[in-house]
């Protein structure tokens, strides 16, 4: 695909002055999730992002665990996410977990309790939220602020060696409770949370706040642009304030135990800026709904491939070179916006349309014979892999006399403008000729056995009728060669544009798209017998498909449907 020419917008402008100026001679981004769910295509945004801006000005980008919530945390989460990003396309200058750098951010701590820039609170959970006021109204100081420093150090220190129980205290940034952005009123640092964590095992049980990690974890790394959503916006005052009162770059005291680690810490003032998210309609983003949804059963996991995570729409056979298209396309800006899903899609077409080869299958089929052939009729034809690309070359393709054709290239009573079998009509057979429909053949109950017909012998290939103008073309597979597949047809998992739009009572739950997935046995040509799993080919006429990551077999082929071929919601 063609995501070589990077698209252009605010954030690449301000790394290209900032390169320019000399303010940076090389830069660094990051991406970092917090290790408590899967990767979703939003997130693609972030990582194309962070690693392709890396990539295009020879800088660096990290991948950096954001784990300081234990508790919601989990290793299969850390090597999902690892997989997930390199198979966008991407690799990590550097591995690294705020959690590498505990030590360093208790050492902050105590540092900013010595200013007199922080103090233990013992107010409760509760209780802080009343001091705290309103967007209106300013918050109180807590009763707790005025210890001395010797008394903060000493109940600091105690705090890690877990005197004290879950929410009995926190560490708290001594700002300013009269600020307009709450976030500057006497913020959180450290809270009490006794359980283990999947990095640092028992070693720890106080843990650092998001706000306070992330600044700190951007500076020790050495990282230019902290490049975050625009959630993020109220708290950069914040992210400021740590940076400054802890001045990392005159203080190298406090990253030695980085280094003691064997890490490197080029420490910087990182610079956050802010972009907008990437949302979808007929999808859920949060991962709090995501998991929701695979721990009630509502789908079949993480991978399931109507999911919008990495994990399942590649299972679903979306190509990583369709989705940094897509963000390429979708651009940065700070503008908040639904991005139509046919825009994914789309990007999915074009990228199929170009490296997927072509193969016959049959997934509601009804048995056409032609007459005129004899019994044991056996040929093979030639066929282009790709009728784009001759490179790709040809595929052998048995025809004989009795075929598979779908159920609905054919009417008995054809609708207007049909331009596919009827009876006493004729329709091209792709690669073979042309066929007429002689007669239909029908069961007790009236359905359809079989339909008979014959095919014009001079309408074949090098034959002086293969010209003829005929107006339909269907496609079809050899009944005695065909090899018998489960086919996995997807929709959308909601029904509705926005899931999340709880106004009238409902939630996204009540919205679930009852035929998200149909299963049916379909009829494949046997060249697809030896598919690999992950394979991706266009079923004539009817869509792409993968060969199910997970499930599908040599001997017994499972395929995915990843879309049709146009995009039938419009
Ligand atoms: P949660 O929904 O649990 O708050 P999150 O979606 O913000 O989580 P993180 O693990 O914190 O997930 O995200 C990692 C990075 O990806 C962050 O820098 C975040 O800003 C970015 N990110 C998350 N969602 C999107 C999105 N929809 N579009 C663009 N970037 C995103
Ligand atoms: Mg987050």
């Amino acid at each position: 695909m063609s995501d070589t020419t990077p698209a252009h917008h605010f954030i690449r402008q301000i790394v290209i002055d900032d390169l320019d100026s000399g303010k940076h001679s090389l830069i660094r981004t990051r991406f970092p999730p917090e290790p408590n769910g899967y990767l979703h295509i939003g997130h693609a945004k972030s990582i194309c992002l962070n690693f392709g801006l890396a990539a295009e000005f020879d800088g660096r980008c990290n991948l950096r665990f954001d784990d300081t919530n234990p508790s919601k945390e989990d290793i299969e989460y850390v090597d999902a996410i690892q997989e997930d990003v390199r198979w966008l396309g991407f690799e990590w200058a550097e591995l690294r977990h705020a959690s590498d750098y505990f030590e360093t951010f208790y050492l902050c701590a105590q540092q900013l309790i010595r200013d007199g820039k922080a103090y233990v609170c013992d107010l409760d959970a509760e209780q802080v939220r009343a001091y705290r006021g309103t967007l209106t109204e300013p918050g109180r100081n807590s009763p707790f602020r005025d210890r001395s420093i010797a008394d903060n150090l000493d109940r600091f220190a105690r705090m890690r060696a877990g005197e004290f129980a879950d929410g009995a205290c926190t560490l708290r940034a001594k700002i300013d409770m009269a600020s307009g952005n709450i976030n500057l009123r006497d913020p959180a640092i450290y809270r009490v949370r006794k359980v283990p964590h999947q990095n640092t095992g028992d070693a720890w049980c106080i843990y650092p706040m998001y706000d306070y990690a992330h600044g700190l974890s951007d500076a020790i790394e050495g990282i230019t642009h902290s490049l975050c959503t625009l959630e993020f916006e109220d708290h950069r005052p914040l992210y400021d304030w740590y940076l400054a009162q802890i001045d990392l770059a005159h203080h190298p005291e406090l990253v030695a135990p980085v280094l003691a680690a064997g890490l490197s810490a080029p420490v910087s003032t990182p610079r956050q800026i802010e972009f907008s998210r990437l949302n979808f309609d007929y999808t859920v983003m949060s991962k709090r709904k995501l998991l929701a949804l695979v721990n009630d059963g509502l789908v079949s996991g993480w991978n399931d491939p109507r999911m919008p995570t990495l994990t399942g729409i590649r299972r679903r056979g979306y190509t990583a070179a369709a989705i940094r298209e897509m963000a390429r396309r979708v651009g940065v800006t700070k503008q908040e916006s639904v991005i139509e899903f046919s825009v994914l899609e789309n990007c999915v077409r074009e990228d199929l349309d170009a490296i997927a080869e072509r193969r016959m299958a049959v997934l509601d089929p009804i048995r056409l014979v032609i007459d005129n052939l004899p019994e044991d009729h056996e040929e093979h034809l030639l066929a282009a892999n790709h009728p784009k690309d001759e490179a790709r070359g040809q595929r052998q393709l048995p025809f004989s006399r009795e075929l598979w054709i779908e159920r609905e290239d054919f009417m008995e009573v054809p609708a207007k403008g049909f331009h596919r079998l009827v009876p006493g009509g004729e329709v091209r057979l792709r690669f073979v000729g042309i066929v007429k429909c002689n007669e239909v053949v029908k069961n007790d109950d009236g359905s359809i056995r079989a339909l008979h017909g014959s095919l014009d012998l001079e309408s074949r290939s090098g034959m002086p009728g293969a010209d003829r103008k005929i107006k339909g073309t269907i496609h079809w597979v050899s009944a005695r060669h065909a090899i018998d597949a489960e086919v996995r047809l997807y929709d959308r998992l909601f029904t509705v544009a926005d899931p999340d739009d709880e106004r009238d009572g409902k939630t996204y739950r009540d919205h679930l798209n009852p035929d998200s997935v149909r299963i049916v046995r379909g009829w494949l040509e046997p060249s697809l017998a030896d598919a690999a799993a992950e394979q991706r080919v266009q079923f004539e006429r009817l869509g792409y498909f993968v060969a199910d990551r997970l499930d599908h077999r040599p001997g017994q082929p499972i395929f995915n449907r990843v879309c049709t071929l146009r995009d039938s919601k419009k």
